[in-house]
């Protein structure tokens, strides 16, 4: 009997946003088919899944892969009213699409699992701080947030949402042989003083709920605590208390934005944290932020995106070793899909790209 995995099937129909019953049409099958080869109730033939690999800029053997493992039900349980279901789905797929190729990169490495210490009973601010110190991070304001946390192989799957309407999220880890990953959107619509925040954020998930991404019934506090870590992670009380001491003006702020590379927003919610700013002076800021179109969009002061570069060192990494032509075959993606996927990111065959990496 062929291997076939199903849901690797249902992974590829999703990345490409289509309905079951929008792919059994392009295929000019029954949607009954579809239904029964994605439960497993069917194993399609080898001209099926050759036609099925060609519709979709896969080789055949991507569907052949029953030793992997993908994460049970959705991913974003953290629902967004706005954010339709097929477009959630959507781009989990592709993270996961994406998570599936790192992964096996990785596994080409030595040691590549991520450096993470265990939980153990503490707060998400012991957490923060614990952290911080077993990555010998010094004091003060992180220098090149994604560089730190790649270091750490915590890999950064960085890709364009199509939307702004979600900015990142950390995906469950099937593979513990693998490295945890968090997906994080290069949509130009994100804001790039949003974005440390948010990676801290869902840095946060990784380290405090990695053992629990599956219990949906307690998200409130699994958001709390992972942007109560993001804070003391980003900005440790012990550091940040003075320059946040008051008067906090919005000249002071914008220095302060400039130095912590955190949104002006993010500032006021630590110093309002860290207990240095009264409830009646964060009224009157978060009314003038109100006014001035900030909760929407603040002024970028120069703060450019700081770019994730871990999924890049692999590709690259296995260039090095056995050729950029093999990339593609490896990973089972056909040429154009595997250029939609790393084309801005490698180009194979050129090492003229391999000077730039730092
Ligand atoms: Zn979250």
């Amino acid at each position: 009997m062929p291997s076939f995995n199903p849901d690797l099937f249902r992974l590829a129909r999703e990345e490409r946003g289509l309905s079951q019953k929008a792919l059994a049409d392009a295929l000019k099958v029954v949607q009954s088919e579809i239904s029964k080869i994605e439960s497993g109730k069917k194993v399609p033939g080898e001209a099926f899944v050759g036609t099925v690999a060609a519709f979709f800029g896969y080789k055949p053997e991507f569907f052949a892969q029953t030793n992997l493992a993908l994460p049970e039900g959705g991913i974003l349980h953290r629902k967004r009213s706005t954010l339709s279901a097929t477009e959630r789905n959507r781009i989990e797929a592709e993270a996961l699409a994406r998570m599936l190729d790192a992964s096996a990169l990785a596994k080409c490495q030595t040691a590549f699992t991520s450096d993470l210490p265990a939980r153990d009973g503490r707060t998400p601010v012991e957490m923060a701080r614990f952290l911080r110190d077993a990555w010998s991070v010094p004091a003060g304001p992180i220098d090149n947030l994604p560089l730190l946390v790649e270091r750490h192989r915590v890999l950064i799957l960085a890709f364009d949402f199509g939307t702004d309407l979600l900015d990142a999220f950390a995906l469950p880890q099937p593979d513990p042989e693998a490295p945890a990953c968090i997906a994080f959107n290069t949509n130009p619509a994100f804001p790039p003083d949003r974005h440390r925040f948010t990676l801290a954020h869902e840095l946060g998930h990784v380290v405090l709920h990695r053992d629990e991404f599956a219990d949906e019934s307690d998200e409130k506090r699994q958001e709390n605590e992972a942007n109560e870590f993001a804070g003391e992670f980003l900005a440790p009380e012990a550091d940040i208390r003075e320059d946040l001491s008051p008067p906090l003006t919005f000249a002071r702020l914008r220095e302060l934005k400039a130095k912590w590379k955190m949104s002006m927003g993010a500032l006021v919610h630590r110093a309002q944290d860290v207990g240095v700013l009264k409830k009646s002076e964060a009224k009157r800021i978060w009314f003038l932020f109100g006014r001035y179109g900030y909760r929407k969009r603040e002024p970028g002061m120069g703060l450019a995106p700081e770019r994730a570069s871990g999924v890049r060192r692999l590709l690259e990494k296995f260039r090095e070793s056995r050729g950029g032509d093999e990339l593609p075959e490896f990973l089972h993606l056909a040429r154009p899909l595997f250029d939609r996927r790393y084309g801005a990111t490698i180009t194979v065959g050129n090492l003229q790209g391999a000077s730039a990496m730092t």
